[in-house]
């Protein structure tokens, strides 16, 4: 029979010339059937999952199980190479290729299944201080950690969880690392069903994991100049930045540009004295008041841009014009860096 919905076409079963199989490939060629009725489902499976991970409608926390279905229609697909591949493959450079990427694929998908990935990086930790900032939404919450944390650059993220029922949220990590105080900040935007009940959830004391560092979103260029654009809470990482400045200043000319709708006096005169103390000089736009900020009004008060590589953090419209606008205008795209706080 022909693949259920006609995609997928067997291959033609050929007749074994010599006769005398070995009992290896007696009991492949018995298996061929079955591994043939498992591969095509298997392979549709991952077209949907695939599907739905692209999909930002179908929602985060269904899609962070789905996704890991994934690894099991990859086993699948594994064992019906294995009993399909022609045996004779196996003595040639294509069998070993194909040996080493099933092997290391087998691997990983057994690391996911068993929740192994990421598990080496995280973290106990207890909350010891927590702040609001109603006029913008967002709290600030400091993490002791216990031992197990190696450091991380500014500009990284980790995932924290505080509710073993709701998961892993990622966050930027607000502070530098200082291995004298082994903590973390983080800063957190009411954006959504989780984080909006945050507020109410969270208390001092109260037990956290965090697993990370991740991301390379590092400021890491070799430029006389560097042009930061920090939108809404996308203004975390720069000042992650500002606080490793402050400890270890660096020799680069530096525009913060952060751009907000809300205004909460407190948020801003801790931005201010961040910025103070990393000697970076601080551009503030409150939109309803100010209107957009556009690339040329950066162009405007940074005139020496061409020298300039440029970091942003914030919504992804706002991303894509300022890329599309000063890579027009001149700027290398590898002197353009962008941090979107989405992970699909
Ligand atoms: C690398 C990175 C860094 C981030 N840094 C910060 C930060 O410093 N401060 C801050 O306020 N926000 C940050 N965010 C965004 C923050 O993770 C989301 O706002 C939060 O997870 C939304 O959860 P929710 O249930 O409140 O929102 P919902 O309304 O339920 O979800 C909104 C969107 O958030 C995403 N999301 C939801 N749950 C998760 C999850 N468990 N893991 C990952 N994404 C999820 C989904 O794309 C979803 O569509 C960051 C995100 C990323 C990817």
């Amino acid at each position: 029979m022909d693949g259920w919905w006609g995609w997928l076409n067997r291959p033609e079963r050929k007749g074994h010339s010599g006769g005398g199989f070995t009992q290896m490939e007696q009991w492949l060629r018995s298996r061929r059937g079955l591994a043939e009725s498992l591969g095509e489902w298997a392979f549709y499976a991952a077209v949907i999952l695939i599907v739905l991970a692209l999909i930002k409608l179908f929602p985060y926390h269904l899609f962070k199980k789905t996704h890991k279905w994934l690894a099991l229609a990859y086993l699948v697909l594994v064992y019906h190479t294995l009993v399909l591949l022609n045996t004779e493959y196996w003595i040639q450079p294509i069998g070993w290729i194909m040996a080493v990427l099933l092997l290391s694929g087998t691997v990983s998908a057994f690391w996911v299944l068993t929740g192994r990935v990421g598990r080496q990086r995280k973290v106990q930790g207890v909350i010891k201080s927590l702040n609001a900032f109603p006029g913008v939404r967002v709290i600030e919450g400091s993490i002791h950690l216990e031992q197990g944390w190696e450091g991380h650059l500014p500009g990284q993220f980790a995932f924290v969880t505080s509710k073993n029922t709701e998961g892993a949220h990622p966050y930027t990590i607000a502070s530098a690392w200082n291995p004298n105080d082994p903590s973390l900040t983080f800063i957190i935007k009411q954006l959504g069903d989780w984080t909006g009940q945050l507020e109410q959830w969270l208390s001092v004391d109260m037990p956290v994991t965090v697993e990370g560092p991740y991301g390379c979103f590092d400021f890491n260029d070799t430029l006389p100049r560097q042009i930061w654009v920090g939108a809404g809470i996308g203004i975390t990482p720069f000042i992650a930045k500002m606080k490793h400045l402050a400890q270890c200043p660096g020799q680069q000319e530096i525009d913060l540009f952060h751009v907000t709708t809300d205004y909460d006096q407190a948020a801003i005169n801790k931005l201010t004295a961040d910025a103070l103390a990393a000697n970076v000089r601080l551009h503030i736009t409150v939109t309803p008041k100010d209107g957009r900020l556009t690339p040329e009004k950066i162009r405007a008060i940074v005139p020496e841009w061409h020298t300039a590589s440029l970091w942003f953090c914030g919504p992804t419209g706002l991303g894509d014009t300022l890329r599309t606008d000063f890579l027009t205008n001149g700027l290398t795209s590898n002197h353009y860096h962008q941090e979107l706080f989405a992970m699909r």
